[in-house]
């Protein structure tokens, strides 16, 4: 079980999920920061938590100025949402 932090709940600026939980994706157990990235597990969008832990859609000059490393984890974070959902549809419980 991976490590969740709860969180203001809100939702999701691109899809309206409601999202109420982040698990960080170095699985260190640290909570989110304002201003850290994060993906949502409803339609993977990049989203970035403002001072007031809101999420927003990050700014794409935002996003090209992460480095490498970060990029990555959230790239890795995409594709595990995105096999996870895919493996659920294939289980016919979508
Ligand atoms: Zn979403």
């Amino acid at each position: 079980m991976k490590p969740q932090h709860a969180m203001p709940d809100q939702r999701c600026p691109q899809c309206g999920k409601n999202l109420n939980r982040s698990s960080p994706v170095d699985l260190q157990l640290l909570a989110p920061v304002p201003g850290d990235f994060t993906i949502c597990i409803g339609c993977v969008a990049v989203l970035q938590f403002d001072q007031q832990m809101k999420l927003q859609v990050p700014e794409q000059a935002a996003i090209e100025q992460l480095d490498a490393q970060t990029l990555r984890q959230l790239i890795a974070a995409q594709n595990l949402i995105l096999s996870l959902k895919a493996e659920r549809q294939s289980r016919g419980d979508a």
